[in-house]
Order: C-alpha cells, then sequence, then structure tokens
C-alpha cells in the first residue's frame, strides 16, 4: 500500500519551516494575488524560491496555489506566475479555473496539476474529465462521504486522489459562500472569510431596533450555522482504503503553532498506521495533542453520511487549552540555554512545553532572562529570552504554554 502524504498548509515562510521541521511530506502555500487566500497567507515568488529551495532538501513537496477565479486582467501575471513556478521547481501547481488550467498547460506543460477543492469535484466522471485535461490529482469536495470517494477511485484508479482530513468546516458548498463579503465586505471567494456563520444573531423587527428577539438554540447562543472541525486522525485506515493518496490540512492562516501541533499529531498516527496498518488504533495522546489547539469540537464531517454538518453543541462552543509562546530561534552550546523569540506574552509560572518532532519537554519558567542573563518575570511579543536547556534543541522548535483557565 502506498503511504498516504501529509499536506500542510504553510502560510508563509516560518510555517513552512515549521511544517518542515515537524514531519510533513508536502505544502501547499498561496502565491501573492493569485490563490484562495488573504494577503496574510501568501508567499512573493522570492520567498517561494527559498522555501521550494530548503523542503526539496529534506525531501518535502511544494504546490503552490492558483486558485484564484481569475479575472481577465489577472491573466498576465497568471502566465508570468506559471513560468516563474515551473522555474524553481514547484512540485505541482493547485487550481480550479478552466483558463488558469489552460494557460499552464501551454506555459508550462511539465508542471503538474492538481484541482482544488473549489472546483467542487463530486464524481468519476468529472474526475475522468480532469484527468483527461492534464490534471493529475484531484482535491475532492469535502462533501463526499469515504463511500463515494472509494467508488470513484475504483472507476478512476489513474487518478490520484486527495481529501482535507483536517481543520475548519464550511457551511457553505466547498467555501462557495458571500456571507463574509455580505457582512463586512471580505470575500471567502476571495480567501478572506472572517467566519460570520459563527457569530451571534438576533432579529430585529424595523421600528423596534432596541427590542431584538434572541435567535437562540439554547440561553447561550445560537450554534444554527457553526460547524465543528473536522479531524480524521482516528480513521486513516478508512482513507486509506478509499484509495486516498494524500492527507490535506486546512487553515494557512493558522497560527505556527497550530501547524507544529497538526503535523506532529499527524505524523505520528501516519507513521503508526505505515508499521502496522492492520493494526492501527489511534492512541488517546494523539487526540490529546489535537484538543490543545483552537477548536470547536471534533467531527468527522461527511466522510461517513451523506450531507451532514454537525453543529457546534454549547459545552464545544470554543476550545484551546493552549496558545503559541514563541519559536527557538538558536541554541548557545556553551552556555547551554536556547534562545526564544517570544510572540506571545509570557510569566514566571506559566506551563510552557517545548514542542520537538517526537517529544514535549516542561521548561522552567522562573528561570527565563534577558539576553544580557538578567531574570525576567514577564515577557512580550517581540523580546528576545533565554531558557536554560541541557539538551540542545533545534531552531525552529515552537513553545506552547498553557491557558489559566483550562
Ligand atoms: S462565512 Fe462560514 S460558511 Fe461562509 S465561507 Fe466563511 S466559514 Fe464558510
Amino acid at each position: 500500500m502506498r503511504a498516504m502524504e501529509l499536506l500542510i498548509p504553510a502560510g508563509n515562510l516560518e510555517k513552512l519551516r515549521t511544517a518542515l521541521f515537524y514531519g510533513a511530506d508536502a505544502v501547499y502555500v498561496g502565491v501573492a494575488g493569485l490563490s484562495l487566500r488573504a494577503e496574510s497567507a501568501e508567499m512573493s515568488l522570492d520567498e517561494l524560491a527559498t522555501g521550494i529551495g530548503e523542503a526539496h532538501r529534506g525531501g518535502v513537496k511544494v504546490y503552490a496555489a492558483l486558485n484564484t477565479f481569475a479575472r481577465d486582467s489577472d491573466l498576465p501575471s497568471v502566465k508570468e506566475t506559471v513560468g516563474a513556478l515551473a522555474d524553481q521547481g514547484a512540485d505541482a501547481v493547485i487550481l480550479s479555473d478552466p483558463g488558469v488550467l489552460a494557460l499552464v498547460r501551454r506555459n508550462a506543460p511539465h508542471l503538474p496539476v492538481h484541482l482544488s477543492t473549489q472546483a467542487n469535484t463530486t464524481n468519476s466522471a468529472a474526475v475522468r474529465f480532469w484527468l483527461e485535461q492534464g490534471v493529475r490529482r484531484m482535491v475532492l469536495a469535502r462533501e463526499l462521504n469515504l463511500a463515494e470517494i472509494g467508488a470513484i477511485r475504483r472507476e478512476v484508479p489513474e487518478a490520484e486522489l486527495e481529501i482535507f482530513a483536517h481543520g475548519a468546516m464550511c457551511m457553505a458548498y466547498s467555501g462557495r459562500c458571500f456571507l463574509s463579503a455580505f457582512r463586512n465586505r471580505r470575500s471567502a471567494n476571495r480567501g478572506d472569510c472572517t467566519q460570520p456563520c459563527r457569530w451571534e444573531y438576533r432579529m430585529v423587527e424595523a421600528t423596534r431596533p432596541g427590542d431584538p428577539f434572541r435567535v437562540e438554540e439554547d440561553a447561550r447562543y445560537s450554534y444554527l450555522l457553526s460547524s465543528k472541525d473536522l479531524c480524521m486522525i482516528e480513521y486513516l485506515p478508512e482513507i486509506a482504503a478509499a484509495g486516498v493518496v494524500s492527507l490535506k490540512v486546512e487553515g494557512r492562516m493558522k497560527s505556527p503553532y497550530y501547524v507544529a501541533a497538526v503535523t506532529r499529531a499527524y505524523r505520528w498516527a501516519l507513521d503508526a498506521f505505515r508499521n502496522d496498518p492492520a493494526h492501527y488504533c489511534c492512541p488517546p495522546e494523539f487526540l490529546a495533542e489535537l484538543a490543545k489547539i483552537s477548536n470547536r469540537g471534533y467531527t468527522t464531517g461527511f466522510y461517513f453520511a451523506t450531507e451532514r454538518i454537525t453543529e457546534v453543541n454549547p459545552d464545544e462552543k470554543y476550545r484551546q487549552t493552549h496558545d503559541l509562546v514563541g519559536t527557538v530561534l538558536e541554541y548557545d552550546r556553551p552556555q547551554r540555554r536556547a534562545l526564544v523569540g517570544v510572540r506571545n506574552r509570557l510569566s514566571a509560572g506559566d506551563e510552557v512545553d517545548l514542542l520537538l518532532p517526537d517529544a514535549t519537554i516542561g521548561l522552567d519558567t522562573e528561570t527565563f532572562t534577558d539576553e544580557h542573563g538578567l531574570p525576567l518575570r514577564e515577557a512580550h511579543n517581540g523580546y528576545r529570552v533565554y531558557f536554560p536547556l541541557p539538551e540542545e534543541v533545534p531552531a525552529g522548535a515552537v513553545l506552547r504554554r498553557k491557558l489559566p483557565m483550562s
């Protein structure tokens, strides 16, 4: 059985390096101006060249998202970008627009093409159609179940099938939604969703604006439009049996901590599955790691059902037990200490873990110092602090903090 690929979002160069550090097989990145993600989750072509070089040195593939729905005014830029990506050695482009596909086929005929989930591929005839257009891999619509995916695989065995395995779910069909554009002028279809489907709504009669009706399922909140997050780490055998070759994690806008924690947990799981596929059973500690990142409760989405979204329930409106503290910048061997770039407030006494690919180390937060060795009781975003550490740790390792109320 072919090992399934772990495909991780890399919204910028830092997150790409984090994904490499924690064991991604491949990363996907946005190209400035041409992906379905906001500018904060895109890379310039220069950054991309650096990222591709570093990834390839570690044997990791880089897929570049060009999944904008291009206007004619975008086409010169698409053409130029496609040529640059081919020169830089991108391993594939991800697209959804037939016009963009035509430009790729014409200008970079050897550049492999993956079809974005935005193309809503839901059946074997569509998969065969795209295959005949030169598309190698299909990122199937999230609304399919595993039985349907298995049937597609049997009908079109020569196509590579990729699915979303982890991350936020959308109430709209494969993200085709104007709610965010309508509510605050930030379009999901341009990759800039502000998730208004998860806001709390009330109904107001026009002449009595100060007297809203609550739209509620219980006393605290309405969950009518809120979905739990997808998590398929327990079901790797079922996914492999359906013929899927790549597991995609959602979240190019998420933090480096999210990238670290999800990559690490799925790496452990995929390695365990590969070593003993017949007896794979997801250990509780893998799930516990995923519970420590921001989530809204987990669901298997549509994979075992027909057209089903699982609403957030009152006790799972929003969960997060840990957040990002910072990352290791370098290890000072003579002094046996790690220099950390702080990203969120850190106080003496905080419970902080250092995440390594195969281990978690608790740090003593009573002993951190500033760059001159002076003891600190608190540090903020932008501080550079030293933690004493007897063992050398690599740059790029992420530190997380247990939140006070968790
Ligand atoms: S508003 Fe909600 S349903 Fe619409 S695209 Fe954003 S996450 Fe999806």
